[in-house]
């Protein structure tokens, strides 16, 4: 099988209150959906491990991972970081089995049992930084997959796409200057976290705001003019995909009119690019997306894309 379906249970018991977006609904939406497209029986099913405290220090800094292990809750309670981001007393846990996945879908399509990779799993990561969470994310999942990339498969170069609404600050601050790394995104903007105008200076930075109600023609310009020149230029030898499915129209979230079949256009040329330069190796990990119904919608496209189904 090409594509492989990573996610652990623990995503489903980190919760931050019934008024949260980010909800363990939206892993149920997904595998329910795959389940009812038939796309489950077409990939391969893969359960993640959990990040090492060693994983975790490539990106995060040992004052950070302390203060998050010292502030699990105990159970009912809630530990809040700021207001969209709180931990339960599973939440550690949950981000670092959602940090492992990307690790383990690395060593996955290294070792040539899979092409590809989707993961299923939450906390997101990339609103989080060096040394802070936030934006409902911990752990910099991307980020950690990353740099595991680089010190266990001796990568020199990899892409990191971010189609989430959201600009992915972490993720850009951390790999800033690191030109081992091409990050590629659009952005509502001005929007939350009301960062990354800055990096359109950088090469390695390929990050495009773009207004509200923006059109799948926007975003496909960018793609097309932006993303795909920068790629071909950078030649990376993995792709990873920070996959948030927020800016689609029918998720009040962001105010971007993408549909379903837009992520399965830029998934299409995502694959046709890893093709041509890494061997068809990508890892994709989600990241937002929080109408049930659009999110596995456009997840069920992205894998299919991914999987050439
Ligand atoms: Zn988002």
């Amino acid at each position: 099988m090409k594509t492989m379906y990573v996610t652990h249970p623990s995503s489903l018991k980190h919760e931050m209150g019934c008024f949260h977006p980010d909800s363990p609904e939206r892993i149920y939406a997904i595998s329910d959906q795959m389940l009812a497209s038939g796309l489950m029986s077409f990939v391969k099913q893969g359960y993640s491990f959990k990040a090492l405290k060693k994983d975790i220090l490539r990106v995060h800094s040992p004052i950070y991972l302390d203060y998050l292990y010292k502030n699990i809750p105990t159970d009912g309670e809630y530990y809040y970081i700021d207001n969209d981001t709180i931990m339960n007393s599973y939440t550690f846990e949950s981000a670092l089995y959602a940090a492992g996945s990307g690790m383990f879908a690395i060593d996955a399509i290294f070792s040539n049992s899979v092409k590809n990779a989707f993961c299923a799993i939450r906390p997101p990561g990339h609103h989080a930084n060096h040394d802070n969470a936030m934006g409902s994310c911990f752990f910099n999942n991307v980020a950690i997959a990353a740099k595991y990339a680089f010190d266990k498969y001796k990568v020199s170069r990899l892409a990191i796409v971010d189609f989430d609404a959201h600009h992915g600050n972490g993720t850009e601050e951390i790999f800033y200057d690191d030109d081992r790394v091409l990050m590629c995104s659009f952005f509502q903007h001005p929007f939350y976290p009301y960062l990354g105008k800055h990096s359109l200076k950088k090469n390695n930075m390929c990050n495009l705001p773009v207004n509200a109600y923006a059109k799948s023609s926007r975003i496909r310009d960018i793609v097309n003019n932006h993303w795909v020149p920068a790629i071909h230029k950078h030649k990376p030898e993995v792709i990873l995909i920070s996959a948030g499915f927020d800016a689609h129209k029918e998720d009040d979230m962001s105010q971007i009119c993408l549909t379903e079949y837009d992520y399965a256009w830029i998934t299409n040329i995502i694959v046709e690019l890893s093709e041509q330069y890494a061997n068809g190796r990508i890892v994709s990990i989600l990241e937002g997306g929080y109408n049930l119904s659009s999110l596995s919608r456009s997840v069920v496209l992205h894998i299919r894309a991914l999987a050439n189904i």
